[in-house]
């Protein structure tokens, strides 16, 4: 099967904030697509394809990348980037790609697809920086949870997750109870080309999916009562999974990865208050480390029919700020945390009362570990003497 390339000029211009997010959009519009790229001028598109797609297939194929474009482009505005903390040009003595030398030194072992696994060292940084965050957690006394890796379809139902992610989640399938069904599997079933094999119509209907995110188990727990006390501080740590299909790419976006978060519920100004102390003492945390990033407003990445309208709403009402560290080998920058705020969304849609009957306000401050370790050794290197001596003293 040979690759071949399509090119397609977009019917809208792309604006410049748009280009990658739509770039890593095109990885969901069809199976055969195997990468997209958008040069810096945003004159057309590139498409990797597989080799076997017959004209007609073309055809649909830009017809549904135009579709993309057309409805990320229409109706969203420019965001208006606010910065609230800029340490981007703190020197850094790496300049190197950390998964090189990683994978030199048997340090990390790709499994699959965004599947890694982890040596000693980067176990053990992932386990400093827990002990950090936790230390976070603990200066808001916020109490300690586990939550299952599984999450309940229903409940992410009731918080409209399916109609904003869609295309992130991940399903956990099992076969239907039918002896026949499970026989025929266990004598039938193979990988090949890429995927496990199987008859159609094995799986039973989906009952839960792999937990796309932390705070969704803490704000179930507490659905359809009276918030005890009126305001609470938790804390969990979690795997989450997201789909990226091709987007998916060294540490830095796994299928599988570790989320920490500090999690608040209350009336507003308890959420807002101690989302911006959760900031403040990160901020010093990172500058103690030395850490060259950025806070700077953001959004989720809504799929293609929510985008616009939901990203227009949390920029007008700063709902999402994300901590974004320099990759010096890219030039680039990474989220490895974000301090978010819900509004009521999940009080509303989950029934979370305050003893005055209102809906209780969320938020989160949530670092992803794998990241954080991978920005922190893509800054620092893979020598521990050149490390911060604060985490050469407790790592
Ligand atoms: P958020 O809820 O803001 O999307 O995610 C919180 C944090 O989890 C992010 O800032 C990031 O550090 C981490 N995270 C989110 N998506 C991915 C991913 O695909 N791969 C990895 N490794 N970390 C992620
Ligand atoms: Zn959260």
């Amino acid at each position: 099967m040979t690759e071949h390339s399509l090119e397609i000029t977009p019917a809208e211009v792309i604006p410049d904030f748009l280009v990658g997010e739509i770039q890593s959009r095109l990885a969901y519009v069809d199976e055969a697509i195997l990468k997209a790229s958008i040069p810096a001028d945003a004159s057309h598109i590139v498409l990797s394809l597989a080799g076997d797609v017959s004209p007609e297939q073309e055809t649909r194929i830009e017809e549904k990348v135009q579709r993309v474009v057309a409805s990320m482009v229409q109706g969203t505005l420019k965001p208006k980037v606010k910065v609230l903390e800029d340490h981007l040009e703190r020197p850094v003595p790496n300049q190197d790609d950390p998964m090189e030398a990683l994978t030199a030194a048997g340090a990390v072992f790709r499994e699959g697809n965004g599947l890694y696994t982890l040596g000693p060292l980067l176990t053990r940084l992932v386990a400093y920086f827990e002990s950090r965050f936790r230390a976070l957690a603990a200066s808001f006394d916020a109490q300690p949870h586990r939550f299952p890796t599984l999450i309940s379809a229903r409940d992410l139902d009731r918080v409209n997750y399916f109609r904003a992610f869609p295309h992130t989640l991940t399903f956990a399938a099992h076969l239907r109870e039918d002896l026949d069904v499970i026989n025929d599997f266990s004598e039938t079933a193979r990988w090949e080309l890429g995927e496990l094999k199987t008859s159609p119509g094995s799986f039973a209907g989906v009952e839960a999916l792999l937990s796309p995110a932390v705070c969704y188990h803490l704000y179930f727990s507490l659905a359809d009562k009276e918030l005890p006390g009126g305001s609470l501080a938790a804390t969990a740590t979690g795997s989450c999974f997201r789909y990226e299909s091709y987007n998916l790419k060294s540490l830095e976006r796994l299928w599988d990865f570790t989320m920490q978060e500090v999690i608040f519920v209350g009336d507003k100004d308890f959420v807002l208050t101690n989302r911006a102390a959760g900031r403040e003492r990160m901020s010093e945390f990172f500058g103690e480390l030395g850490l060259a990033y950025r806070v700077e407003s953001a959004n989720d990445p809504f799929f293609i029919g929510e985008y616009s309208q939901q990203t227009a709403f949390q920029s007008a009402f700063e709902l999402k700020y994300e901590i974004r560290a320099r990759i010096p080998h890219r030039d680039g920058t990474l989220a490895i945390g974000s301090y978010n705020y819900h509004q009521n969304f999940f009080g509303r849609n989950l029934n979370i009362r305050l003893p005055d009957g209102s809906p209780a306000h969320t938020g989160c401050v949530a670092f992803g570990l794998e990241r954080t370790a991978y920005a922190f050794l893509a800054q620092f290197g893979l020598e521990p003497e050149k490390w911060p001596r604060t985490v050469q003293e407790n790592w």
